[in-house]
């Protein structure tokens, strides 16, 4: 997708700080990071939104969580994190190319959605 921010990214027509990259996905830090560990898993193959994900991006998707826990240590999150994706806009996604979120660091993280 020309336009799209991470396929930019992946391409490396825009600037990230590059934590792993492998056939199927590529992961960076978070621009905005909201945690000392906040880092960006993305297919390398443009897919707008888990609604538009079907049997052709297992591999990605897989991926994506297979390598999340290595990636979550390696950069310093050893005692936990938390995996978000964001879908639509009751999701509040902001960047519609599918990315898992890796949030963690030294402190507990806020609780995931306040209960009423
Ligand atoms: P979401 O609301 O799940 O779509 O989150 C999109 C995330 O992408 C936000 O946390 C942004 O800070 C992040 N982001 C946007 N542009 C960039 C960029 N150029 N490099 C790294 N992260 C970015
Ligand atoms: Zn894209």
């Amino acid at each position: 997708m020309a336009d799209c921010i991470f396929c930019k990214i992946v391409r490396g027509e825009i600037s990230s700080r590059k934590v792993h990259e492998d056939e199927h996905v590529f992961a960076f830090h978070d621009i905005r990071p909201l945690a000392p560990v906040h880092i960006l898993i993305v297919p390398k193959a443009h897919v707008a939104s888990l609604y538009d994900c079907d049997q052709s991006h297992e591999a990605a998707l897989g991926r994506m969580l297979a390598v999340a826990g290595r990636l979550a240590r390696e950069q310093g999150a050893t005692d936990g994190f938390r995996t978000i994706i964001n879908t639509g806009r009751v999701g509040r996604q902001e960047v519609y190319h599918v990315h898992v979120h890796i949030i963690g660091g030294p402190d507990v993280l806020p609780g995931m959605i306040v209960r009423k």
